[in-house]
């Protein structure tokens, strides 16, 4: 599954491509999560802002372009909502080949094509006449802070924790506190800030806070630089967790010994995913 740092590479992949671009066509496929939410014609003529990311949602912002012909108004504004679901990839490509059987929305540009493709379709694509109003603004209610997020602190994760007594490392998969943290990021985050994925998120002191947010930060890092130096252009929407997975301390890794304390690696189930973790470099 897409997760915070393939997003994140995407968006750095097209963002210096894409912005200026302007629509000059519309495909749509089979359909995904969410309808368009738009007649595909109006977005003709709209150009393409710097893509933007919150989560695993990119924003691509839609300014009107000079009306396309006699007898037609001004194009949409507002924005394009994207998600890659379980199994979504974007790419730009200069010469598209005929759409195949899992590309399920292209936006024609003067700059190439941006095409969607997802076997699965739990992905979308949804327009929002701006980021803060419906439906986008629901989308992203939801969502915890950013991880890079200056204004993310010790103080405020500490704070945000409060209230939560189940367990940290499923406090951090949920992305109601903070987003980013999947499955393997996770598990390693917690690894690298010492602390017992079973621990109870409230009982976390500020210290021990301010480990877990540098862990998480440098994790996500690593991915995205992983990402971006591995995958130019980005097409494979697992290619960043497979090669973060290469070097990762715990994840995947049960039975094996610790790469700091020789220990076994051990797994457990939490909220139906699999969390590695050491027993004594942990606690
Ligand atoms: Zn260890």
């Amino acid at each position: 599954m897409p997760e915070l740092p393939e997003v994140e590479v995407t968006r750095r992949s097209l963002g210096g491509r894409l912005a200026g671009a302007t629509v000059r066509k519309v495909r749509l496929g089979k359909p995904l999560r969410w309808p368009l939410g738009v007649e595909p014609r109006v977005l003709v003529g709209a150009v393409l802002g710097e893509p933007q990311r919150r989560g695993k949602y990119l924003w691509l912002p839609l300014a009107a372009g000079a009306p396309q012909g006699p007898g037609s108004g001004p194009s949409a504004r507002g924005g394009l909502l994207l998600h890659l679901g379980m199994s979504g990839s974007l790419a730009l490509l200069a010469a598209p080949p005929p759409p195949g059987p899992h590309d399920h929305f292209d936006l024609v540009t003067d700059r190439g094509t941006l095409r969607l493709t997802d076997p699965r379709r739990f992905g979308a694509v949804q327009w929002a006449p701006a980021i803060d109003a419906p439906p986008a603004a629901a989308r992203l209610a939801p969502l915890g802070a950013e991880p890079f997020d200056p204004a993310l602190t010790a103080a405020t994760l500490h704070a945000a924790l409060r209230g939560h007594g189940a367990a940290i490392k499923s406090v951090l998969l949920g992305g109601r506190v903070v987003v980013g943290a999947g499955n393997i990021y996770a598990c390693e985050a917690l690894f690298a800030a010492g602390i017992d994925p079973r621990t109870p998120a409230e009982r976390l002191g500020r210290v021990r806070c301010a480990r877990l947010l540098a862990a998480l930060r440098a994790t996500l890092a690593r991915a995205v630089e992983l990402g971006g130096s591995t995958l130019r252009d980005f097409q494979d929407a697992h290619g960043v967790a497979g090669a973060f997975q290469r070097e990762a301390a715990v994840y995947g890794r049960a039975g094996e010994p610790c790469r700091r304390c020789g220990a076994p690696i051990r797994r457990l189930v939490q909220a139906q995913r699999a969390t590695y973790w050491c027993a004594r470099c942990q606690r």
